[in-house]
């Protein structure tokens, strides 16, 4: 860990739901393997190759292979533990009509393609080794309507969206860090700190523009191409065509309050089973994150947003403080307008826009983060018991932090089967995050025997190579019904990946 990151782990800079949301140090840029002329990779058995000259011939975008100025920058994953990639061509395409022609003239050919947005994927399935990046950054213009709709291209980042709504007086509940992608976000839900006043991200989307595995460009909404449209509210990227762009519906930017507290660190398990419990007692317009992080004693924060007079959210913090039975140690709270809350939780208050997403992933500088993170969805409530058994899995250790970030409110007013997000019923979502290079096998472990405690499901988009069980985990009941969209609109693989709905067994 650097200066910056065990700042931010004691609590003195930030606030815990930014945890990886400011590159954590420069990295080093690693070159590439040799590479092979012409698509610079190694073919693997069954690869065919792709007539790269040509499709660059046919496109308006631009392509970038790996002899390339600015290869080895846009090829390096966001999460730089995974290292570098090798992809065959990285696609920066001007329009949904480029995409399409990668997904005819490439697509299906041997080579895995994958749509990349934010870049942010945890394990960097949108920079496939061998295969094809259809880069989306460019498709980042953002339109709010007079009647509060928006439309935003697919490669915008979480910042510029919310900055855009706000000169407009509109807000969209989603995620914290700056530079994740509006698209990756979006299809695998989209949990932020208004979504229990607004709901998901995903529950937002009125109509999306999708590339197809046929190469065609589909408006697809309730009425038009229905499975696909549910398919795409939850069930996460990469798995049912490219988005190059989507229609949102908005609401109107609240003010907020944000508000932070830390308990003695003897307290940590109560502090977790008061918060959950306060949590199911709270209002809508109250959100907050519980962090329990590794320590000899392990130690708390709760933060959160309140949307209402202030004077009501003192009372609301004062009934979880009773029920801890300790006075916080740290307690601050502001009251800010939509955007400065925005600013406040991605880490950069005082920053500009524009260097709000200084890391300008995809492609430019390489400021990356180094991380392991997994998830569990919490499911039933905590006894003192397993709250205590909870904390000792971060007692000692690697530096690690167990975010357990609340759903409810209006994420659970929507049945499960009513978008491909199937957590409707989670009481929370359980982020464990190491930003330690030794973190991976103690992050497996933790995720491992959270399962027993809070529950075995997990959210998609904190997409994990080790996750036991993943399909089942991912998707629960909705796992049939997505698998059936995606062979019906991808019945050849165009857009497999590891974890990709058409590996998913039947049964789980
Ligand atoms: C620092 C950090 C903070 C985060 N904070 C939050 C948070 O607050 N809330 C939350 O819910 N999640 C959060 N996440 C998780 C985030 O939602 C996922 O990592 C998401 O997949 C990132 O989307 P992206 O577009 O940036 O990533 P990408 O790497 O571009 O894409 C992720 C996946 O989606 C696919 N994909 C990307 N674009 C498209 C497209 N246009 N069409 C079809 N498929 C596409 C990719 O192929 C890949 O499989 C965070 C992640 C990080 C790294």
């Amino acid at each position: 860990m650097d200066r910056r990151q065990l700042l931010t782990f004691a609590g003195l800079v930030g606030v815990w739901a930014t945890i990886g949301c400011q590159p954590s140090r420069p990295q080093q840029v690693r070159r590439p393997p040799a590479t092979l002329p012409g698509t610079g990779v190694t073919p693997a058995p069954g690869d065919v190759s792709v007539d790269f000259a040509g499709l660059r011939r046919r496109l308006t975008g631009t392509m970038l292979l790996p002899d390339d100025t600015g290869y080895t920058a846009a090829a390096t994953p966001y999460n730089a533990a995974l290292g570098i990639r090798r992809p065959a061509a990285i696609i920066r395409v001007a329009d949904a009509a480029d995409v399409a022609t990668c997904v005819r003239h490439a697509g299906g050919r041997g080579l895995p393609l994958a749509a990349r947005s934010g870049g942010h994927s945890y394990e960097g399935w949108s920079t496939p080794n061998r295969g094809i990046v259809v880069d989306l950054s460019a498709l980042r213009a953002i339109h709010v309507r007079p009647d509060g709709t928006a439309i935003v291209g697919a490669g915008a980042l979480l910042i510029d969206v919310y900055a855009a709504l706000a000169a407009a007086g509109r807000a969209l509940p989603a995620g914290s860090c700056p530079s994740v992608g509006i698209a990756g976000l979006t299809l695998g839900g989209g949990i932020g700190v208004l979504c229990r006043a607004y709901g998901l991200t995903c529950d937002h989307v009125r109509a999306a523009e999708v590339v197809t595995a046929d190469g065609e460009v589909r408006t697809v909404d309730a009425n038009r191409d229905a499975d696909l449209f549910w398919a795409l509210r939850g069930g996460g990227g990469g798995n049912a065509g490219v988005v190059t762009a989507f229609t949102f519906g908005t609401v109107p930017a609240p003010i907020i309050s944000t508000f932070s507290l830390a308990f003695p660190a003897d307290r940590t398990g109560r502090v977790l089973t008061a918060w959950l419990d306060w949590m199911g007692t709270t209002p809508d317009t109250l959100w907050s994150l519980c962090a329990v992080t590794s320590a000899a004693t392990p130690t708390n924060r709760v933060t959160g947003t309140w949307i209402g007079p202030s004077d009501a959210l003192a009372s609301q913090v004062a009934r979880l403080v009773d029920a801890v039975g300790a006075s916080p140690t740290r307690e601050s709270s502001r009251r800010l307008g939509y955007l400065d809350a925005m600013k406040y939780f991605a880490g950069c208050t005082s920053s500009s826009i524009a260097a709000c997403h200084p890391a300008s992933f995809p492609g430019g500088t390489l400021d990356r983060n180094s991380f392991h993170a997994a998830s569990r969805m919490l499911v039933r409530p905590l006894t003192a018991s397993s709250a205590g058994t909870v904390v000792g899995l971060v007692k000692g250790g690697p530096p690690m932090v167990l975010l357990f970030d609340a759903l409810g409110g209006r994420v659970g007013e929507i049945t499960p089967s009513e978008t491909a997000f199937p957590h409707r019923r989670a009481l929370a979502s359980v982020q464990i995050y190491s930003g330690a290079n030794n973190g991976k096998s103690a992050v497996f472990r933790v995720q491992r025997d959270l399962a027993s405690l809070v529950g075995s499901g997990a959210y998609v988009n904190y997409i994990n190579a080790d996750q036991p069980d993943w399909a089942q985990a991912y998707y629960g009941a909705n796992l049939p019904r997505l698998r059936i969209v995606v062979r019906h609109f991808d019945p050849n693989g165009v857009f497999t990946f590891p974890q990709s709905a058409l590996h998913a067994e039947p049964g789980g």
